[in-house]
């Protein structure tokens, strides 16, 4: 068999579709996975709606850029460097590997992947909604040992995110300090994880969902309320009038943005890592005196392995929705309308 299925999308604005399409070969250097999950989230219907026009994507693509897959085969100058059948995740923040950035580990920062048109898989090149997926450098393999992939596949994004997140505002969060957690979706709910178990800090999540602030309790948030004006009274009161120490914002809509500028602490960390397009006001008397905003954006290669051993300790539990790859465009529209909950994750 030379052809495979696989999520693609044709044109920016309209439904990906499944489509049958050539298994790919791997050149030099590449390395052959055969998918076997791939996690859908928000930032997919982001490139459908708009970004794919607007960065020129090569087009059809296929849609993922959270993978998992069993190294099938590889090209020559790499078959020494990685294991046939071994499970891996995908690191998806590819780089040039060489700039500053990339020497650091910084690889989601690297400072030539744009202008070098180097593009995570799922987000500018063929990503892992298919059967089979090339990578581009053995590097961004990380074995998952024992873990099951469809668990384990959130990991490359939705937990690599919010970890990646918590390392610069962690040495604020101590026995007396709170942490807010806008948005309790893919990103949001496993950062309640993380900060419950690396930090003591008490977290309060906000959702407009019911579903997901009961989603926010079960993986141990110590308070969940409705993200609205009420919030900010409440967050307030909870802190004695001062505030959150640290606010992670996975939804970056407008709303939030809004109200997480009255819930962080004089010397907090405004964290805005939700990608809703909201833009935030910075400036004195704007936001509290001292406040560090940051924008961080995925994360790196060893924050990757770090949370791959969280996992599989038993520290981070992914709320998973699987559906075959078969069913990937209603799975779409499920995400798309928001019904998802926690991750919807493709299986071929
Ligand atoms: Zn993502
Ligand atoms: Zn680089």
């Amino acid at each position: 068999m030379s052809t495979m299925k696989a999520i693609q999308l044709i044109r920016p604005g309209e439904w990906p579709e499944l489509r049958e399409v050539p298994i790919p070969r791997p050149g030099p250097g590449q390395i052959l996975l055969r998918i076997t999950a791939a996690g859908l989230c928000h930032i997919d219907v982001t490139v459908v709606e708009r970004v794919a026009a607007e960065r020129n994507y090569r087009l059809p693509q296929t849609l993922g850029h959270e993978c998992a897959g069993r190294v099938v085969d590889a090209g020559d100058g790499v078959k020494h460097l990685v294991n046939m059948s071994e499970d891996v995740l995908v690191y998806g923040p590819w780089g040039c590997g060489r700039c500053r950035q990339c020497a650091e580990g910084y690889e989601n920062y690297c400072y030539n992947a744009r202008a070098r048109g180097i593009f995570p898989p799922g987000l500018g090149r063929d990503g892992g909604a298919a059967e089979y997926m090339l990578v581009d450098r053995a590097r961004y393999l990380v074995p998952i040992k024992d873990l099951d992939p469809v668990q384990a596949v959130p990991l490359t994004d939705a937990a690599l995110t919010p970890y990646h997140a918590l390392q610069h505002s962690r040495a604020k969060l101590d026995a007396n300090s709170y942490a807010v957690v806008f948005g309790v979706g893919g990103l949001g709910h496993v950062a309640i994880q993380l900060i419950k178990h690396l930090t003591p800090a008490r977290v309060i999540a906000l959702d407009v969902s019911e579903r997901h602030l009961a989603l926010a309790k079960e993986m141990g948030a110590d308070y969940a309320f409705r993200s609205n004006a009420d919030a900010v009274e409440i967050v307030q009161d909870l802190t004695h009038g001062q505030g959150a120490e640290v606010v992670f914002d996975f939804a970056g809509v407008q709303a939030s943005i809004d109200l997480g500028a009255k819930m962080t602490k004089v010397r907090g960390d405004w964290n805005i890592v939700g990608i809703g397009g909201g833009k935030a006001t910075v400036g004195f008397g704007v936001v509290p005196y001292e406040c560090n905003v940051f924008s961080p954006y995925w994360g790196t290669r060893g924050e990757l392995y770090d949370v791959v051993a969280l996992a599989r300790r038993g520290v981070i539990k992914l709320h998973v929705e699987e559906h075959p790859l078969e069913d990937g465009e209603a799975t779409f529209q499920r995400l798309y309308a928001g019904q998802v909950m926690g991750r919807a994750v493709l299986t071929p």
